[in-house]
């Protein structure tokens, strides 16, 4: 057999159809993935600039056991993260569990009872509903007695900045922004929107914290809201920063009081940033770190690849075929179930790992419907890798992310349609 693309893809299980009609699809893309290139090339200088100045070394690429002082990579990581933030300080740990951890972390060594919570740009994250409280559970911010506010995005997805207002009050003492959309079909926030929403609330109480849940959006712009007034961005090391290397980890980059007050929540008073061994990850962390620019590129041209072929074939996509990026997520509504399992399907086909078994929907703690995931992934529940989800609950969207490769990103999507068309639910 010849040894074209198209024939290895048919040994893939890609159909001749599928092929041309994905085939076509790139033509129109050149222009946009170009631009993507640039932002890459931009961030990518932005790291090793950090590493030059900060004098990372050899000896940063071992780690330390037991109570970890004096561990060098660990605090030149640190400082590495604080350059690429423009913060302050920062606290990049493998202790930190997840972004969910992180962010809890923040909130909870930031606010003190009889404190107040606000999100001005609607409903967080679902797993922080039970940080929060918004969903009772054990250890909950509002056990503690700091209460939460919230003001919902508009009807066009803009700032209600009238009820932002009126919701900032003497107890309001840190502002939660969501950057990407997680499982909501709202628009992910550019880094020039929070911008100016961190202005406005600025504006109308300077000293209130305010805090960028940065999940997803690391490298997608030449900016980060630290950029633009964020005082503390906080994210997951198996997501964008850790470049697909990363096995475990979360950051929280900030203003050296906000850094500090989390570093004695994660450790303990008295202790704070000083203790943490870092074991045998800090060669990943940095060089994920250092391939995060690129691996982030390849994941957003997979998104827009998937944004114009499901746009193409009629759903709904957020955001749609030409918009701008501001996150590495693309959501596709399928409005039915059928659908969104179809997709994870697909996705877990491509899988260099476990490409074998079929994902089903199941109750995920943390979450109030039945969730289908779909990956292969070389970190457990890694989503800077391919992976897919939904709840299975209406619009029936289905949440696609990551690619460690371009070129990996596209055989999934191209798997997800090849799933989805012999499914039934799409022709084309
Ligand atoms: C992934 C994510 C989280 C939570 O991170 P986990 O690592 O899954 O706990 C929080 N917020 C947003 C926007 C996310 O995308």
């Amino acid at each position: 057999m010849e040894q074209t693309i198209k024939n290895m893809y048919q040994q893939m299980g890609i159909s001749e159809g599928v092929f041309q009609f994905c085939e076509e699809i790139l033509d129109g893309l050149t222009e946009r993935f170009a631009e993507i290139d640039k932002t890459a090339e931009y961030n990518q200088m932005k790291v090793v600039k950090a590493m030059q100045n900060c004098k990372v070394s050899e000896a940063c690429l071992l780690g330390t056991t037991g109570y970890g002082y004096n561990d060098l990579g660990r605090e030149t990581l640190e400082a590495v993260y604080a350059s690429i933030f423009h913060t302050e300080d920062a606290l990049v740990r493998p202790q930190i569990t997840c972004g969910t951890h992180a962010l809890a972390l923040a909130l909870m060594s930031n606010l003190r009872p009889g404190d107040e919570l606000l999100s001005p740009v609607g409903k967080p994250y679902d797993t922080l509903e039970e940080v929060i409280g918004i969903r009772p559970s054990k250890g909950s911010l509002r056990e503690y007695g700091i209460t939460y506010s919230q003001v919902d995005l508009l009807e066009d997805g803009s700032f209600d900045y009238e009820n932002i207002k009126k919701a900032i009050n003497e107890k309001t003492k840190l502002v939660t922004i969501q950057r990407s959309k997680g499982y909501q079909t709202r628009p992910t926030l550019s880094v020039a929107r929070i911008g100016e929403l961190i202005s406005f609330i600025k504006g109308i109480k300077p000293d209130v914290i305010c805090m960028v849940d940065n999940c997803y959006g690391e490298f997608v712009e030449r900016l980060e809201p630290s950029d633009v007034g964020a005082d503390m961005v906080v994210g997951s090391l198996i997501k964008n920063p850790g470049g697909g290397l990363a096995p475990i980890g979360g950051y929280i980059a900030g203003t050296k009081e906000c850094v500090e007050n989390a570093a004695f929540r994660l450790t303990s008073p008295g202790l704070g940033k000083e203790v943490g061994a870092s074991l045998g990850v800090l060669k990943d962390f940095y060089q994920g770190l250092f391939l995060s620019p690129t691996v982030t590129a390849g994941a957003l041209k997979g998104a827009i690849f998937a944004a114009n072929i499901y746009e193409k074939l009629g759903f709904r996509v957020v955001p749609n075929s030409t918009e701008s990026r501001h996150d590495i997520i693309q959501a596709v509504e399928f409005g039915k179930p059928e659908g969104v399992i179809a997709f994870c399907k697909g996705i877990q086909a491509a899988a260099p790992v476990d490409s074998f078994v079929t994902p089903e929907p199941w109750d995920m703690p943390g979450y109030d419907s039945p969730v289908i995931m779909a990956a292969g992934a070389f970190v457990a529940g890694s989503s800077i890798e391919l992976s897919a989800d939904g709840p299975i609950k209406p619009p029936y969207a289905v949440y696609f992310q990551g690619g460690l490769t371009y070129e990996h990103a596209k055989f999934g999507i191209m798997k997800t349609l090849q799933e989805v068309i012999d499914a039934g639910i799409a022709s084309i």
